[in-house]
């Protein structure tokens, strides 16, 4: 006989490329990454890096469509490399960052743009902007090891190219990343970080059909209904 009093979540996983699924324990994911989104977003340049967060439960696997979320009207794309961690521990350092990594995906970080500008003008957090149903769209995850994947990064909408860049751009790379994550929370297994998107954000609305890549690492497509 269960404890629970109601019923417990489901895990929620990503299929891993040639067999098997991840575990996501949770998202963390990093803002104005790459100098040129920075400054399309009204950033200082003298301004570093950041983290927010979405729930485990934003995810939306391979192969499935994405819902248009409600309370907004400006829904944007950021394509993002996303790490997938098999290990975690706290002030890991930059030499060893790469050793927590089980693989990399493609994601999207889906983000309310109109509600994002509001929570800026006030002082307010990110949650609804960022945080919402169905924001986490991802690919398939590669299994890796060594160097983490440099290459471009891009996505199209309707066959129309949006983002364009290379992810050696980011300001913060994959080992950096995971080692500023580890100073601030305790890093685990299942963990995922969405690493930040390059210029050309740009608005979504139902219909669009979206594809994007990560080079080495794969590609996702979904349609927004
Ligand atoms: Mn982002």
């Amino acid at each position: 006989m269960s404890q629970f009093v109601v019923d417990p979540p489901v895990v929620v996983t990503v299929p891993v490329e040639g067999g098997g699924q991840f575990p996501v324990r949770r998202i963390l994911c990093v803002g104005r990454n790459y100098a040129a989104h920075r400054r399309e977003m009204g950033g200082d340049d003298r301004d570093p890096p950041f983290f927010f967060a979405k729930p485990a439960d934003a995810i939306v696997p391979p192969g499935r469509d994405v819902a248009y979320p409600p309370r907004t009207e400006n829904l944007h794309h950021e394509i993002e490399l996303v790490v997938a961690l098999k290990s975690g521990g706290k002030d890991v350092p930059v030499q060893k960052a790469l050793d927590l990594v089980f693989g990399y995906a493609v994601g999207v970080d889906m983000t309310r743009r109109d509600l994002q500008a509001a929570a800026r003008d006030k002082g307010q957090p990110w949650e609804a902007a960022k945080g919402f149903d169905a924001s986490a769209p991802i690919s398939a995850i590669k299994a890796w090891s060594g160097p983490a994947p440099q290459g471009r990064i891009a996505i199209s909408v309707n066959g129309e190219s949006r983002q364009d860049a290379v992810v050696a751009d980011m300001i913060w790379n994959t080992a950096e990343i995971i080692s500023e994550a580890s100073k601030l929370w305790t890093l685990a297994p299942g963990d995922l970080i969405y690493t930040g998107t390059p210029e050309g954000v740009g608005p979504l609305v139902r219909g669009d059909r979206v594809a994007g890549e990560v080079e080495g690492v794969g590609a996702l497509s979904f349609t927004v209904v």
